[in-house]
């Protein structure tokens, strides 16, 4: 078999460069994925209730690039979706990120815009050095807000302690010094009208792109020529373990479907403090799907696991480094995603990622 392009993984990482190579260069080429479906992790179908779900969890997407969003929308519309988060802590829903609507809800007050911002600055520690993401949450909250949302939900999400989790961890979860209770605040928010599903399988539309599903690269890679080979894979397995496994979190999803209408006031509700799981999801509240039962589904962080989210402590990054010397002497192959480049990326930084290197890519 020969392909010039051969892309492992049909995430959307894989499927955006797929997409690009397909149709701006006419040029052929094959995408090898393990799982039975397309979209990597932002895969959603129906249950046997016929109510869709997102297989590998809630996905909201947002961004603030214009270019990802126009480039997305040729796939799909969107549902003018926005979304929203309560958190339970002591027997009250209280808004996330938080509001001035939190802190009143939290401490029983009644205050204003501006006596949140004040009572917020009194609360907040000087922390000399900010290292950890507990050193940014007090510094932003202080102990008591800390303890009532951040500790106890990182230390069940990681698994660790906050004070061992580097700053990108909780340093976006953004406050909110005003009454808007939406959860992310960038211009670009939707569902895709059809599901994330359908959006994939339009990207991977073109007649030039050929997808081999149920296969694990390692299986056929010898027998295909290719000038390129674009890997969203985890590294580590790429190279066969050399330096050793990379640390990933997992998430175990239990999915229960109810008899009723509505379960929940939110389509997404964190628990930090009370049950195994860390939040549960209301699908029906993203999609708007109507549907006379409903179903949600528990988050239950766990170690082992699909790879899910690189974990961000200093030991990691540093052995990731090792890999990443033995990747910039590559010639051949391109590493993307959130599996080969073991970052975290939201959709939408997925996408941009994969339209930048394939602006710089050079089709000899
Ligand atoms: C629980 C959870 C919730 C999330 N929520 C949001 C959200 O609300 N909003 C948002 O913007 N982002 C969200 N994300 C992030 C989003 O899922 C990612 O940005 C996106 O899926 C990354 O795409 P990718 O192609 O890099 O990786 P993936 O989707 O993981 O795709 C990689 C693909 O490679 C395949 N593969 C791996 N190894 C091999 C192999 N050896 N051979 C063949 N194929 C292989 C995998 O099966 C997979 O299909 C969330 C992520 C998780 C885990």
């Amino acid at each position: 078999m020969e392909f010039k392009y051969v892309i492992v993984g049909a995430g959307l990482a894989g499927l955006t460069m797929a997409e690009r190579i397909a149709n701006v260069w006419n040029e052929k080429v094959l995408v090898i994925e393990k799982r039975n479906h397309i979209g990597g992790n932002i895969y959603d179908s129906y249950n046997e209730d016929g109510i869709l779900i997102h297989n590998y969890g809630p996905h909201i997407f947002h961004t603030k690039s214009e270019k990802v969003y126009q480039y997305l929308s040729e796939f799909t519309q969107w549902n003018d979706f926005w979304h929203r988060v309560l958190t339970y802590v002591d027997g009250n829903l209280v808004p996330m990120p938080i509001t001035v609507e939190t802190i009143n809800k939290l401490y029983n007050l009644n205050l204003n815009v501006f006596e949140v911002e004040e009572f917020l600055h009194k609360q907040a520690e000087d922390i000399e050095e900010i290292k950890t993401s507990k050193d940014v949450a007090l510094s932003k909250v202080g102990q008591d807000i800390y303890e009532k949302i951040f500790e106890s939900y990182t230390k069940k999400q990681w698994g660790i302690d906050p004070a061992e989790l580097d700053t990108s961890v909780i340093s976006r979860i953004p406050i909110r010094l005003n009454r808007d209770t939406r959860y992310f605040a960038d211009p670009y928010q939707g569902m895709p009208k059809h599901g994330y599903t359908k959006m994939c399988e339009n990207m991977a539309k073109s007649k030039n792109i050929k997808i081999m599903l149920n296969t694990d690269y390692k299986e056929v890679i010898d027998d295909i020529k290719y000038d390129t080979l674009i890997y969203t894979g985890p590294t580590d397995y790429f190279y066969d373990y050399k330096h050793g496994k990379l640390s990933y979190r997992s998430i175990n999803f239990e999915f229960e479907t109810y008899d009723m209408d509505e379960f929940q006031e939110a389509p997404v509700v964190n628990y930090p403090n009370d049950y195994d799981y860390t939040r549960i999801t209301e699908f029906k509240k993203l999609t708007w799907q109507e549907h006379k039962k409903t179903t949600i589904c528990k988050e239950f962080p766990c170690a082992e696991g699909e790879p899910y989210y690189p974990f961000p402590t200093k030991d990691c990054k540093a052995q990731f480094s090792l890999y990443q010397e033995e990747m910039d002497k590559e010639s051949k192959v391109i590493f993307i995603g959130r599996l080969a480049e073991y970052r975290y990326y939201n959709m939408d930084a997925v996408v941009e990622r994969a339209l930048d290197i394939f602006e710089q890519m050079d089709n000899k």
